[in-house]
C-alpha cells in the first residue's frame, strides 16, 4: 500500500479508502458478513481511511462501520462521515446529527468530518445558519478532529467555499471525464495550493469507466497499446498520477475489486504513467466527447435560469445515458440532481419557460432549451414517480 501525507494534518494515509456507500448486499440489505470481511481485509492490508455518510445504505451504513471497526480496527483507520446539509434546518440540528453519528459509529470522535455535498447555495445556507461556529465548537470538544466538505457545484463556488473556512480537507468528484466538471483540474489544484488535502471520489464516475463491456469505440482504444489494464485500472491509476490526490475513494462490493484495487494501490505513484499512457487516455477522453450527444463543457455560463432548471446537471446525465447506455443509473442520477431532493426546490429541464436568456451565454453555442426538451423526453416520463421515491427514501430520513 501505498501512503499520502495529508498536507496539515500530517497524517499518512493510504492512497486507497473503503468508500462505504455500495457495500456488498444481500436480499437488499447490506451484507455485513461479507463486507466487514473486505474492510477488515483491506486494512490488514494498510488501507487506513473509510468513508461513510448518514444517507448511505439508508441510514445503515455507519453503525454498520461501526461494528466492523469495533475493538482493534477502530485504532487502525481514519473514520470519515459527513453532516447531512440538505437535512439540517437550524444550529441545533448540526450537535443533534453528529451526536447521533458518534452513536452511530460506536466512537468518540470522528477523524475526518465533512460538510456533505456542497454547491454554492447550499454553502450559503449552511454558512447563515452557523456551521464555521458548529465546526469550530465540535473541533474543541473532540468529537471532530478534522473538517472538511464534500463538493457537486460548479467551480467558482468551489473556490468560494475553499476560502470560506480553515478547512483540513475537501473531497471532490475527479476521474478523467471530469477535468472540466464541478471543481475539476483547476478546483484540485487550488485545494492543494491552499495545503488542503483532496479526497477524490466517483474516480470510476459512479462504475460507468469500470463496466465492460466498453462502447465499442472506446474497447478499441485500450486494446491499441500492448499493455493490458482493465478499464477500471486505467481510471484508478489515471487520478493517482496526480500527486494533489491524497485518497481516492472506491466502493468496493466485490473481492475481486477489492483485490484489483489493493494491488494498484501498491504502485501507483505519483507520475508514474507514461506519456504515451496518458496519450492513450486523453484519445479516450476525445472519443467519450464524440459520442456524448450534447456538447456541453459543465462550465455553467448558462445559470442561473430564472426557471431553476440546472442545464448543466440536465445534459450531464443526458449524455452519461448515451455514452454507458444504462438508463437506469443516468435517470437516478438525473433525478438526484434535479428533483429537488437535496436542494428542496426542483430544477428539472421541463420547467423550462423557453425564455432564452441561456443561449446567448453559452460558450458552445448550444440551443439549451430544444436540447432540454429531449432531455424531459429521455427521463422525465415513465418511471419518475419511481425514481423520487427512491431518491426520497434514501436521502429524507
Ligand atoms: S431558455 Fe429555459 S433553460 Fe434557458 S434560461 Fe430560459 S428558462 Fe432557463
Ligand atoms: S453554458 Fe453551455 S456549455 Fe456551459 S454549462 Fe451551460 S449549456 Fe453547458
Amino acid at each position: 500500500m501505498l501512503y499520502r501525507k495529508m498536507p496539515k494534518t500530517g497524517d499518512e494515509l493510504s492512497i486507497l479508502g473503503f468508500g462505504c456507500m455500495r457495500l456488498a448486499q444481500k436480499d437488499g440489505r447490506i451484507d455485513e458478513e461479507r463486507a466487514a470481511r473486505q474492510i477488515r481485509h483491506a486494512i490488514d492490508r494498510g488501507m487506513n481511511y473509510i468513508d461513510t455518510a448518514w444517507p448511505y445504505h439508508a441510514g445503515e451504513s455507519e453503525p454498520f462501520v461501526g461494528r466492523t471497526l469495533a475493538g482493534v480496527y477502530r485504532e487502525r483507520v481514519k473514520l470519515a462521515t459527513k453532516l447531512p446539509s440538505w437535512l439540517v434546518k437550524n444550529r441545533a440540528d448540526m450537535d443533534r446529527f453528529l451526536d447521533a453519528q458518534l452513536q452511530k459509529l460506536a466512537t468518540s470522535r470522528i477523524d475526518y468530518y465533512l460538510v456533505h455535498s456542497l454547491n454554492g447555495e447550499t454553502w450559503d445556507r449552511m454558512a447563515v445558519l452557523g456551521v464555521a461556529e458548529f465546526l469550530d465548537r465540535a473541533k474543541s470538544d473532540g468529537r471532530i478532529v478534522n473538517a472538511g466538505f464534500s463538493f457537486h457545484g460548479l467551480r467558482e463556488d468551489f473556490k468560494r467555499i475553499a476560502d470560506a473556512y480553515p478547512w483540513e480537507f475537501c473531497q471532490i468528484q475527479y476521474n478523467y471525464l471530469d477535468e472540466e466538471h464541478q471543481a475539476g483540474t483547476e478546483g484540485l489544484m487550488y485545494a492543494a495550493s491552499k495545503g488542503l488535502g483532496v479526497i477524490v471520489m466517483e474516480p470510476l464516475r459512479g462504475g460507468v469507466l469500470a463496466a465492460t463491456p466498453q462502447p465499442p469505440s472506446i474497447d478499441a482504444l485500450w486494446r491499441e497499446v500492448e499493455r493490458r489494464r482493465t478499464p477500471a485500472e486505467w481510471a484508478l491509476r489515471w487520478v493517482w498520477n496526480h500527486p494533489e490526490a491524497t485518497v481516492v475513494l472506491s466502493g468496493m462490493t466485490s473481492e475481486a475489486q477489492v483485490e484489483e484495487n489493493l494491488r494498484i494501490a501498491s504502485d501507483a505513484l505519483p507520475g508514474s504513467l507514461t506519456a504515451a499512457e496518458t496519450d492513450l487516455i486523453g484519445r479516450v477522453v476525445r472519443k467519450y466527447r464524440e459520442i456524448m450527444t450534447v456538447g456541453c463543457t459543465g462550465c455553467g455560463y448558462c445559470q442561473p435560469c430564472p426557471s431553476g432548471v440546472d442545464i448543466p446537471g440536465s445534459f450531464d446525465s443526458f449524455n452519461a445515458f448515451h455514452a454507458f447506455g444504462k438508463i437506469q443509473e443516468a435517470g437516478f442520477l438525473y433525478v438526484l440532481r434535479s428533483g429537488g431532493v437535496l436542494t428542496g426546490h426542483p430544477a428539472y429541464a421541463s420547467q423550462c419557460s423557453h425564455c432564452g436568456d441561456c443561449i446567448l451565454k453559452c460558450p458552445q453555442g448550444l440551443e439549451i432549451p430544444d436540447l432540454l426538451e429531449q432531455v424531459v423526453k429521455q427521463f422525465e416520463g415513465e418511471g419518475l414517480t419511481e425514481r423520487e421515491a427512491m431518491a426520497r427514501n434514501l436521502f429524507q430520513h
